[in-house]
């Protein structure tokens, strides 16, 4: 149907669009504050960078992605996420060369080919930040700070923070082993996706969602007791940062995230009150990221937040701030000599920095007036031929009821006197 909107994508329609502006204006001076600076990549990249970056096997590789050949026969792909973007884009660009530490943050659309549902779309909007260059458990610390500032500076309470270590090189391969011995007699009880997992990414059986309930999952080994010294200690000083802050967390040995790169911190952040689709930002540290995608090896952290779902708890909790609708003039043009002069006046009003309207469809008083309510305008200039004769405006305060006869060369005048605009 040519007149709907492909599956998974929405219209932002100019009544939401104000919250919209609003979460993206948070973002901004918080980011402001804590040293971020904004970074725009392109919304398609080469199919190899997410290839590399994110790493088949995943579910976002295998079965998510907007794929297709371009005119030129290249494979390009939408992107599903931004890290590997942003991680191009600081190579190509060599921004390390500036300072060792460099902090980035993003708000775009991305695309997933999921099964759509609330707070999930096919296009969907992410804000996240990147810091790359260091390996200091501060810098963890300060990325789980933000995820947090941003949340509750929306007003969103009983924000639930869990945290975890997914190892590294060093000390992963000990654990993939102890977890391989430990699922390997129970194979049969787990879903096709676990029985494929187990070779190839044992890890993400810990979070598939259709063997969450399992009797034995409980018993499963965390790989916080597999941890080698650095990424023991790495960890116990993240958790010292964030009590240092003041921010309560929960250690939650399951947690180990989606995506292949993450080494160390993992970090989830949830609200309650969304239910099934709780989890609101996600993140961590991917250490190994950037010599994958070509770079020297180099330390990084970030995370992410989907906006579509931290926009349905706003909505939930009736945090959105009402839309801002008045203006300050609207201009009734009566009759066709009328029109001229009411237009010229209007721009006036406009030039002069006043939000105004006007009804170009030569309705009735009435109609027009009623217009005025509706644009919510603190006055109402009202020309008939009579007024156009003698060059001045019936300027009518819409709260009083009250009007007096104001001269064209005067209005504007008037007007800013009125509004307290001088
Ligand atoms: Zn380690
Ligand atoms: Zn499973």
């Amino acid at each position: 149907m040519l007149t709907n909107a492909p599956r998974g994508t929405n219209d932002i329609l100019p009544d939401k669009v104000g919250a919209w502006n609003y979460v993206e204006g948070k973002i901004r001076s918080l980011c402001a504050r804590y040293g971020y600076e904004e970074i725009r990549t392109p919304m398609f990249e080469h199919t190899e960078l997410f290839h590399r970056g994110i790493g088949e096997g995943t579910d976002v590789v295998d079965k998510e992605m907007y794929t297709f050949t371009d005119r030129g026969g290249r494979s390009i792909t939408l992107r599903p996420e931004n890290t590997a973007s942003a991680v191009r884009a600081y190579l190509q660009n060599k921004l390390y060369g500036d300072v060792s530490l460099v902090k980035l943050f993003y708000i775009g659309s991305m695309f997933r080919y999921d099964r759509p549902q609330a707070g999930r779309m096919r296009e969907f909007h992410q804000f996240g930040i990147e810091a790359l260059g260091e390996e200091n458990p501060a810098v963890d610390a300060e990325v789980i700070l933000v995820a947090m500032d941003f949340l509750r500076s929306l007003g969103l309470k009983d924000l639930s923070l869990s945290l975890n270590s997914v190892g590294c090189p060093k000390c992963r391969p000990v654990y993939r082993k102890v977890l391989q011995d430990f699922f390997r007699d129970k194979l049969d009880e787990l879903c096709d996706d676990c029985k494929d997992r187990f070779e190839r990414s044992p890890l993400r059986i810990l979070d598939c969602k259709a063997d969450a309930d399992k009797p034995f999952m409980p018993d499963a080994p965390k790989i916080t007791d597999c941890l080698c010294d650095e990424c023991r200690d790495h960890f116990e000083k993240v958790q010292a940062y964030l009590r240092e802050a003041g921010v309560s967390f929960t250690l939650d040995p399951r947690l180990v995230r989606g995506l292949d790169y993450y080494t160390k911190t993992a970090f989830e952040i949830k609200y309650a009150p969304l239910g099934a689709q709780s989890a609101v930002a996600g993140g961590g540290r991917y250490d190994g990221l950037i010599e994958e995608i070509g770079g020297k090896p180099t330390p990084a952290v970030g995370f992410a937040t989907g906006l579509e779902r931290v926009l349905l708890a706003l909505e939930k909790q009736d945090l959105l701030p009402k839309a801002e609708k008045a203006s300050d003039v609207f201009v009734v043009a009566l009759g066709e000599a009328a029109q001229a002069p009411a237009f010229r006046l209007l721009e006036a009003c406009r030039r002069a920095g006043l939000k105004a309207n006007m009804d170009y469809a030569g309705r009735s008083m009435k109609a027009q007036m009623k217009q005025a309510n509706k644009a919510q305008a603190r006055f109402a200039l009202i020309l008939g031929e009579e007024e156009v004769k003698e060059s001045c405006a019936q300027l009518k305060d819409m709260a009083k009821s009250e009007q007096q006869k104001v001269p064209f060369d005067k209005m504007i005048e008037k007007l800013k006197e009125l509004l307290g605009k001088q």
